[in-house]
C-alpha cells in the first residue's frame, strides 16, 4: 500500500482517540482540550465515544434507566426579560398571556397529587409584580394542595429577580424559599455559562458569575440543584467545554448537583433563530456527543439525563446507550418547549418509557427527585 499522508493522519488520530478513551475508562480525568477534541469528531468514531460513555455509565451507575413521575406548573408566561431563545414569554398587551392564581395553582397541584406524582416543578416568567413573597406563596399553595410532594422549583434567575424586587440578598431569598418548602432548585438559566454568548442570547439574564454564586449558595444551604446546558444555537465547542468545566468544578467543591441535563435548543419560534443569529438547533450527532462527552468529562456526576421533551423519544433512547441513565419526568403539562415550537411535550407515559428501556435491555426504575428508588 502506498504511503498516503491523509490516511496516515487518520490512523494516528484513531490511535490517539482509542488511547484517550481507554484512559478515561481507567479513570483519567479529561482536560478541556481533550473534551473539545471529542466534540470535533464527525465520523464513525462518534460511535466509539458513545460506546465508551455507555461503558463508563455502567461502571458509575449501573444499568437502571430511571424516571420521575412529575408535573410542571408554569405560573405565568408574562416576563420582564426578553431572552432571544425564548418562545414562551409574553409582554403586556400580547395575545395569549396567562396567570394562574391561588385557586388555579391549588387545583393543578391537587390534580398532580391525584395522578400520583412525587414531584411538582415550577418555573415561570418573571412577572413584573413578583417579589420573594409571590414565590413563597406559590410554594405554600402547592404544599397545601399536594402534601408530601417534592417541590422542584425556581432557578438562579428567579432567585436574583426576587432578591432585586424585594431589596434583600439572594441568600435571604433562598432561605425564605427553603422555609416555604423548596426541596430542590432547577439548574436552568445556565444556558451557556460564557458571558460573551449570554450577551447575544440572554443579555438581561444573570451573568455567569451570578449563576455560579447562587448555585453555590443554594448547595451550601442544603438545597440541591440540577445542572443544565442549552446548546445548539450560536455557541462553539470551546464554549460548551468551558461550561462543562464550570459545572465540574462546582461539583468537586459542593457535590450539590443531582444530575446533568443537556437541553437541545428548540429554535422554531425564537427571536434569535428568526434574526438568523442562531442555527436550527443541534444535529443528531451533536445531541449524541453532548450526552457522551458530558458522561466522560463530568466524572463527578452520577446522573446524566436525556431530555425526551427537547430531543424526542427516539433520540433520547439513543442517548441512553451513549452515557445517559435517566429519562427525566412524565411531565403531564409542559409549556416552555411547546412555546418555542416543540410538539408532543406534554406527557410521556411510563409504558412508553418501559418499551424504550426494554428495547435496549435495561430495567426501568421509578425514582424520586433525589434519585431514591420508589
Ligand atoms: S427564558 Fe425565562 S427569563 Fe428569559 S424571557 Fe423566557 S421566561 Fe423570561
Amino acid at each position: 500500500m502506498l504511503y498516503d499522508p491523509k490516511n496516515f493522519l487518520e490512523r494516528i488520530m484513531e490511535k490517539n482517540l482509542k488511547i484517550m478513551l481507554d484512559d478515561v475508562k481507567a479513570g483519567h480525568r479529561l482536560d478541556t482540550d481533550e473534551a473539545q477534541d471529542l466534540f470535533c469528531v464527525h465520523d464513525r468514531h462518534v460511535w466509539d465515544i458513545a460506546a465508551t460513555a455507555d461503558a463508563v455509565r455502567e461502571q458509575r451507575v449501573g444499568n437502571d434507566v430511571t424516571y420521575v413521575r412529575n408535573q410542571n406548573i408554569n405560573v405565568t408566561n408574562l416576563c420582564v426579560n426578553s431572552c432571544g431563545f425564548c418562545g414562551f414569554s409574553k409582554k403586556p398587551g400580547d395575545d395569549g398571556i396567562y396567570f394562574y392564581d391561588r385557586s388555579e395553582i391549588r387545583k393543578k397541584a391537587a390534580l398532580a397529587k391525584k395522578r400520583g406524582v412525587s414531584e411538582i416543578c415550577t418555573v415561570s416568567g418573571l412577572h413584573p409584580d413578583f417579589t420573594v413573597q409571590s414565590y413563597c406563596d406559590v410554594y405554600h399553595w402547592i404544599h397545601e394542595a399536594a402534601p408530601g410532594v417534592h417541590l422542584h422549583a425556581s432557578n438562579p434567575m428567579e432567585v436574583a429577580y426576587a432578591a432585586k424586587k424585594s431589596g434583600i440578598s439572594t441568600k435571604e431569598v433562598l432561605s425564605a424559599m427553603k422555609e416555604a418548602g423548596l426541596g430542590s432548585m432547577c439548574g436552568t438559566a445556565a444556558e451557556i455559562l460564557v458571558d460573551g454568548v449570554r450577551k447575544k442570547i440572554c443579555p438581561q439574564k444573570v451573568s455567569t458569575g451570578e449563576w455560579i454564586k447562587i448555585i453555590r449558595e443554594s448547595h451550601a444551604m442544603g438545597i440541591p440543584t440540577t445542572a443544565t446546558i442549552m446548546y445548539g444555537h450560536c455557541e462553539t465547542n470551546e464554549d460548551r467545554v468551558n461550561h462543562l468545566a464550570i459545572l465540574r468544578k462546582i461539583q468537586d467543591e459542593t457535590h450539590g448537583f443531582t444530575e446533568f441535563v443537556p437541553l437541545s435548543f428548540i429554535h422554531m419560534n425564537t427571536p434569535i433563530f428568526r434574526q438568523k443569529l442562531a442555527k436550527a438547533g443541534a444535529t443528531g450527532r451533536e445531541d449524541l456527543l453532548m450526552v457522551a462527552v458530558a458522561r466522560l468529562f463530568l466524572d463527578n456526576f452520577k446522573n446524566i439525563q436525556v431530555s425526551w421533551v427537547k430531543e424526542g423519544i427516539k433520540m433520547a433512547q439513543l442517548g441512553l446507550i451513549a452515557g445517559g441513565n435517566d429519562l427525566g419526568g412524565t411531565m403531564f403539562e409542559e409549556s416552555i418547549s411547546k412555546g418555542a415550537g416543540a410538539s408532543n411535550t406534554d406527557y410521556l407515559d411510563p409504558a412508553e418509557m418501559q418499551r424504550v428501556a426494554d428495547d435496549i435491555g435495561r430495567p426501568l426504575k421509578r425514582r424520586t427527585t433525589l434519585y431514591e428508588r420508589i
